[in-house]
């Protein structure tokens, strides 16, 4: 049987069993079957550091020149952050409609719960310049690794030749053995999905998700038209697949992303997704999705578009344009800062509350849905990324062809 059916069956096996353990079931399942899914997704973390380091280095190295590398990094980052500001204007739209939240009270309790301030810009720029790459490494701190990364691929190509030949082929051996490990990591991805849901569906149960269904929906079907509409479309248009091609290709990583809530812990299976499914060569692959994995979220922007209209609406606010380009503007510049991890989005939610003056309060309210949430966004993260990596390789292909 094919790997995704099977991940797909263990997260229907796991809320059907959730749902009917419920919470009495919790002791045992905490005990005995939720570190299964601590093991699978610490062996999914052990490969995050090496893959983005070796790959990224790999990916510019194979680059072959700066020039190239520039002319990849400025197109793919364009289109990150074009795509990203389309998801945050769709997630208005969908909320626009459906006015999620309208005659929800505040409960008086849910006030007082605390939120991590979310870092500034020029905070978010500095954490981006590694002091101490071993540092970064230990600390699985991506963005300041990918620019340790970009400076290693640039000072090899700069060095060149010989010397530069032993190293590239050091990368790549590298490479290849991530790849090779994370093949076997995959195969007990069943088993892991199914550990890491269960406690999710048994503790939460349907009733908890009930109030705030209106929030889950909007983003569930923001997420569904963003890909539909955007991605559909870049994949026929400039990516040369079909939709079907496209999101049958991704199917494994869209479930991964979906249980993970990890775009970092989804970027192997990505990786893998988009070179042996949908053609991506390795040069592009290993430069476009690391990069997207870390700067590229189209999901949890469309979610901060959700969730600040629904914060409005439960405190009667209502939000001008002006309010809405500014959600927009730093809704696309919080997702380059969110790290794929789960729950990043909740902190930057935080920084796009704060620039429209919207009350920090309401943070706590979706902070109690924000694990269902962080699974349609985190899908929708990685998808985004697959989408500029097809397109970018039509592209690189293309330049080559009017090269020859
Ligand atoms: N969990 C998301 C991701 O890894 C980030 C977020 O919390 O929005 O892509």
């Amino acid at each position: 049987m094919n790997l995704s059916i099977k991940i797909f069956i263990s997260l229907v096996l796991s809320v059907i069993v959730g749902l009917i353990a419920g919470e009495p079931a919790l002791p045992f399942i905490n005990w005995w079957i939720a570190p299964i899914g601590t093991i699978f997704i610490n062996l999914i973390k052990m490969m995050i550091v090496p893959v983005v380091f070796f790959s990224l280095v790999v990916g510019m190295t194979s680059l072959g020149d700066t020039r190239k590398l520039g002319r990849i990094g400025v197109k793919t980052v364009l289109l990150y952050l074009c795509t990203t500001a389309i998801a945050i204007v769709i997630g208005f739209a969908v909320a626009g409609i459906v006015h999620p939240g309208v005659g929800l009270q505040m409960p008086a309790d849910v006030v007082t719960k605390e939120v991590k301030p979310a870092p500034g810009i020029m905070q978010v720029l500095v954490g981006m310049v590694p002091a101490n790459p071993v540092d970064v490494m230990a600390k699985a701190q991506i963005l300041p690794l990918i620019v340790f990364a970009l400076f290693v691929g640039v000072g090899i190509l700069k060095v060149g030749g010989e010397r530069a030949e032993i190293l590239v082929k050091f990368f790549d051996a590298g490479a290849e053995v991530c790849y090779k490990i994370i093949g076997m990591i995959m195969n007990f991805a069943p088993y892991g999905v199914f550990a890491l849901l269960l406690p999710v569906v048994a503790k939460n149960g349907p009733s908890v998700l009930l109030p705030l269904l209106s929030v889950i929906g909007c983003v569930a079907v923001g997420c569904v038209i963003h890909a539909l509409c955007v991605y559909s479309t870049l994949a026929r248009v400039w990516g040369g697949h079909s939709p079907k091609q496209f999101f049958s290709g991704m199917s494994e990583a869209m479930l991964i992303a979906f249980t993970t809530c990890s775009s970092a812990g989804t970027l192997p299976v990505n990786m893998k997704n988009c070179q042996e499914k949908l053609g991506v060569s390795r040069e592009v692959s290993s430069f476009v999705l690391p990069l997207g994995a870390t700067i590229n979220m189209d999901g949890t922007a469309l979610y901060q578009g959700v969730c600040a209209l629904f914060i409005a609406n439960v405190f009667g606010i209502d939000l001008t344009a002006g309010q809405m380009a500014m959600i927009v503007l730093t809704g696309t510049l919080a997702s380059i800062g969110t790290a794929g991890v789960p729950g990043a989005g909740l902190i930057m939610l935080a920084l796009v509350l704060q620039s429209v003056g919207l009350p920090m309060e309401g943070l706590a309210l979706v902070a109690g849905i924000d694990r269902v949430l962080d699974m349609f966004r985190t899908c929708l993260n990685i998808t985004g990324d697959a989408a500029v990596a097809i397109v970018m390789d039509q592209e690189e292909k293309k330049h080559d062809a009017a090269a020859a």
